[in-house]
């Protein structure tokens, strides 16, 4: 049985009108119910000392007792509301959990996190916490893992990633996203492969395939794979013009690489603002359970004690 971890129980109220989907995620949750192979555990929540290892103590404070300024929470996106920091301590939690589990069983997913526009000291674009930077930084502090490799597919650059990142080489963040989209100044990733607005699936696979394997040529002791699905079509903010085919073909080029080298995987959520709702759920469900085909059979040798 393979462990995803979700934080869908802690609900927002977001309010009428609001243009994040916060219901996607309870959908895809429901989506991969009807999937025998997977179980679901709550996301436990990050402690501060885990946060503070990449935020700024000041915001990450600031934050949990409610405290961001005005403009600190319009920049979020998000009201602040005591809903807000328990969902968002299950989410980085729970990434924090897939990733101490996947070194373990080979890998394992949270069906949130990806939250990759935090920055070190301020949240951004619906993210507050980076919760793919925390977790990475946890296992090297404690020498779980030595060399990290970020994937970030969403159509956004994971700009905070990068920043958190840039002037540490035991990371290697690679961001493949609309040149012309949000964020409209972007930070250097170690890798930034851009693409223009519509392109469509020959178009980014065929840029894609080369990149990747080029960087999964280098030696990686656990891989995060933000595997955002709004580059779709349909998407209302993603720009790019996808199909649910092409995001497929995508998951699987990163998973043949993972399954190739066998190196753990955290497979966590990203943006997904699809009309209908339905386009990002079930596209966002496939990615999981296209993990699960591509390294089910490496999980096996990773759950047998070390010889
Ligand atoms: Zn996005």
């Amino acid at each position: 049985m393979r462990v995803l971890y979700y934080c869908d129980h802690h609900d927002i109220p977001l309010g009428a009108g609001h243009k994040f989907p916060m219901e996607k995620y309870r959908l895809i949750r429901r989506e991969l119910e009807r999937t025998p192979q997977f179980r679901f555990a709550p996301g436990p929540l990050v402690s501060r000392d885990d946060l503070i290892r990449v935020h700024d103590a000041a915001y990450v404070d600031a934050f949990l007792e409610g405290r961001l300024d005005a403009s600190q929470v319009r920049r979020i996106g998000f009201p602040q509301v005591p809903e807000l920091i328990s969902r968002s301590l299950s989410s980085v939690g729970g990434t924090l959990a897939a990733a101490e589990r996947s070194l373990i069983e080979g890998w394992s997913g949270v069906l949130a996190g990806g939250t990759h526009h935090a920055f070190r000291d301020f949240g951004s674009g619906f993210c507050v916490l980076n919760d793919i930077a925390v977790a990475a930084r946890s296992l090297l502090d404690r020498s779980l893992v030595r060399r990290v490799l970020i994937v970030d597919l969403d159509v956004h650059q994971g700009d905070g990633t990068a920043a958190i990142f840039s002037e540490h080489p035991e990371v290697f963040t690679f961001s493949a996203h609309g040149r012309n989209n949000f964020p409209f100044r972007k930070q250097q990733s170690d890798w930034d492969l851009e693409f223009e607005n519509g392109a469509e699936d020959d178009a980014y696979l065929s840029a894609l395939a080369p990149a990747l394997a080029q960087v999964f040529a280098q030696e990686f002791d656990i891989v995060f794979y933000q595997a955002g699905v709004d580059g779709l079509r349909s998407d209302r903010l993603g720009k790019l013009s996808l199909s649910a085919d092409g995001i497929a073909a995508r998951d699987r080029l990163v998973f043949e690489h993972v399954a190739r080298l066998h190196i753990p995987c955290v497979v966590t959520l990203g943006g997904g603002y699809a009309e209908p709702i339905q386009d990002t759920v079930t596209a966002a469900a496939n990615t999981y359970r296209l993990a699960d085909q591509a390294l089910c059979a490496m999980s096996a040798t990773f759950s047998r004690p070390s010889q």
